[in-house]
C-alpha cells in the first residue's frame, strides 16, 4: 500500500491530541497514551461517508470509509466495524447496480481518479483517452522492449514457445491484438475497482504475463477481492469471444490466434497463486467451495486435455488443503470461476488455422 502525492503525509511528526507528544504521521495511535492520532479527520470522514450512504451514493461512501480505514490501527474496534460496513456496502452495490451507476455519475473532488476523473460521461471518455495515451506510449517507447520481453518469455516458458512462430506469421498486428486484449482484461479490473470505490494506480504492462494494477488501498473484504480479481478474466473472455466472432465473420486467422493467446493469458491469471486473479478469486471461496473449484478445473482438464490446467489444479488443491479460507460462502464466485476455466480451456482447443 502506498500513498499518492495528494494525500502524502508531512515529513515531520504531529502532536498527539491526547498527551501532546511528537508522533510520526504514519502511526495510527499514540504509542504513549494510545489515543487515535487522526481522530478529527476520522470524525469528518465518518460524517461524510454516512452522508453519502444516506443519499444512496454507495460508491462514494465506500471510498470515504476506505480513507477512514487507512487512518485506523488494524487491531482497533473501529477498524473492525468499518471493515464490516465496507463488506456490507459492497454487497448492496452488487444487488443494486442502477443506484451505483447514478452514484458514479456524480463527480467528487476529494477522492482519486476512481471516483472523480472516472465519473460522468465526459470523465469516462477523458479517462479512456488517458488510458489509450498510456498504452500508445508503452507501445511506442517500450515497443522494442516488449518484443524482446515476449521473445525472452518464450524461451523461459514453454507455454509461450509458439508465440515466436505466431509473431513471424502475423507480425505487429498480432502483437497489437494481444496488447489490446490484455488492456481489455485490465479495464475489467478497473471497472470493478471503480464500482467498489477503490483507489489504484495506472496499470503496469509486463510482457508475456499481462499487466498489473498497484492498489493504493488494501481490500479488506474477501468477496470484493474475489470479484475484482474475476473481473479481469471475465472481460478477457469477452475479448477472446469477440475475436472469435471477428474470425467467424472475416475468416482472418489472426483473430483466432489473438483469441487463443488471450485465452492462455487469462487462464494463466486464474492460477490461484501469488497475486494472480485466481488467487483473489480463491480468497472469496470457502474451503469446500475451493475443492469444488479445483474439481471443476479437473473436469475441464479431463474434457479438454489442456495441460496448463494441471498447474491450476495443483495450486487449487494446495490452496484448498492448506490455506486459510473465508467462512462466507458465495456460489456466484465459485460458478464464475468454473465457467471461466471451462470456457477459456475450450477456446484453447480450437485448431487455429494458419495461412
Ligand atoms: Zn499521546
Ligand atoms: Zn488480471
Amino acid at each position: 500500500m502506498s500513498l499518492d502525492k495528494e494525500t502524502a503525509p508531512p515529513a515531520q511528526g504531529i502532536a498527539c491530541p491526547g498527551c501532546g507528544c511528537d508522533v510520526a504521521w504514519s502511526l495510527r495511535a499514540c504509542p504513549s497514551c494510545h489515543r487515535l492520532i487522526h481522530g478529527e479527520r476520522l470524525k469528518t470522514l465518518a460524517d461524510q461517508a454516512q452522508g453519502a450512504q444516506d443519499r444512496g451514493e454507495l460508491t462514494l461512501a465506500l471510498t470515504t470509509w476506505r480513507d477512514a480505514l487507512d487512518l485506523l490501527p488494524s487491531e482497533s474496534r473501529q477498524h473492525a466495524v468499518i471493515t464490516q460496513i465496507i463488506a456490507r456496502l459492497g454487497r448492496e452495490i452488487d444487488q443494486n447496480p442502477a443506484a451505483t451507476a447514478r452514484d458514479q455519475a456524480k463527480p467528487d473532488a476529494q477522492s482519486g481518479w476512481s471516483a472523480s476523473k472516472a465519473t460522468g460521461a465526459a470523465g469516462a471518455i477523458a479517462f479512456a483517452i488517458w488510458k489509450f495515451k498510456f498504452l500508445a506510449l508503452v507501445v511506442l517507447t517500450k515497443g522494442k522492449f516488449l518484443i524482446l520481453g515476449l521473445t525472452k518469455a518464450s524461451t523461459f516458458l514453454s507455454m509461450f514457445a509458439w508465440l515466436g512462430v505466431y509473431w513471424h506469421i502475423f507480425g505487429g498486428w498480432f502483437a497489437l491484438g494481444l496488447v489490446l486484449s490484455i488492456y481489455i482484461h485490465e479495464m475489467g479490473h478497473v471497472a470493478a475497482l471503480v464500482r467498489y470505490g477503490m483507489k489504484a494506480e495506472a496499470p503496469l504492462f509486463v510482457p508475456g504475463l499481462g499487466a498489473f494494477i498497484r492498489l493504493r488501498q488494501t481490500i479488506t473484504d474477501p468477496r470484493q477481492d474475489a470479484w475484482i480479481g474475476l473481473a479481469g478474466p471475465i472481460w478477457g473472455l469477452g475479448a477472446a469471444l469477440a475475436c472469435l466472432g471477428l474470425f467467424a465473420g472475416t475468416g482472418m486467422a489472426i483473430f483466432a490466434a489473438v483469441a487463443k493467446l488471450g485465452a492462455v493469458v487469462n487462464l494463466m491469471n486464474l492460477i490461484p497463486v501469488w497475486q494472480l486473479d485466481g488467487s483473489r478469486a480463491f480468497r472469496g471461496l470457502t474451503r469446500s467451495h475451493r475443492w469444488l473449484a479445483t474439481a471443476a478445473v479437473a473436469t475441464s482438464w479431463a474434457v479438454t486435455e489442456q495441460n496448463m490446467l494441471v498447474l491450476v489444479m495443483a495450486f487449487g488443491a494446495w490452496r484448498s488443503a492448506f490455506d486459510k479460507s473465508t467462512a462466507q460462502p458465495d456460489r456466484g464466485i465459485l460458478a464464475t470461476y468454473a465457467v471461466l476455466v471451462a470456457a477459456l480451456s475450450a477456446i484453447l482447443c480450437l485448431p487455429v488455422p494458419l495461412p
